[in-house]
């Protein structure tokens, strides 16, 4: 019924030429009338249109997407465990080695325009998900509040939550399944 732990993601784009390569952006970026002058750019802009830096400083924090997932062979439903990632810091929910992450971790998974797009298993509560939905940050995003600590302290984030994947045996997956969920 289930198989093993992919797809798993990792963090976002590390390359500039994000756009160029991918497609599917759902956001539809305002008009250059728009009133939003002052705004901040992930309610102005659409994904595409992001820089490299604003693409970053877009990801949360939170962590989840570096949680195995296990995927229904039948149905093509996602679940996701609370098993995290070999590299993942539990404590700061950052990848230990972001530069080689790639090397180091066959499965992970690059969060891009396409990403976004296809990926259904991405939180309801991802930035990226939210903004390519035309959908605003939560008070918890360190771009609202300030700080990197309140999607912790909201409960959104998978610190001390989680156990590593260098830590269980892979048949105990199934009894991992998570519901994770919360807007903060
Ligand atoms: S290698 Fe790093 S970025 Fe990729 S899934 Fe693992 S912890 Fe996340
Ligand atoms: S905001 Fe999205 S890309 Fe960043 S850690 Fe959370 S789930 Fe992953």
């Amino acid at each position: 019924m289930t198989r093993d732990c992919k797809p798993r993601a990792g963090a976002p784009v590390d390359d500039a030429d994000h756009a160029a390569k991918t497609g599917g952006n759902t956001a539809e970026a305002p008009s250059s009338s728009s009133p939003d002058v002052g705004a901040p750019f992930w309610r102005v802009k659409a994904l595409s249109q992001m820089s490299l830096a604003e693409w970053e400083s877009l990801c949360d924090g939170c962590g989840l997407c570096c949680l195995v997932k296990l995927e229904d062979e039948d149905t093509g439903q996602v679940y996701t465990t609370d098993v995290a990632c070999t590299l993942m810091d539990g404590d700061s929910c950052r990848c230990k080695d972001y530069e080689h992450r790639f090397e180091r971790v066959s499965d992970c998974l690059k969060i891009d325009l396409a990403a976004v797009a296809n990926l259904t298993w991405l939180p309801a509560t991802c930035a990226y998900r939210l903004v390519g939905e035309g959908r605003d940050l939560y008070w918890w995003h360190h771009l609202v509040s300030g700080s990197t600590e309140t999607v912790h302290e909201a409960g959104v984030s998978i610190r001390h939550r989680t156990i590593s994947e260098d830590d269980i045996d892979e048949a105990d997956l199934p009894e991992r399944i998570t519901e994770w969920g919360g807007e903060g």
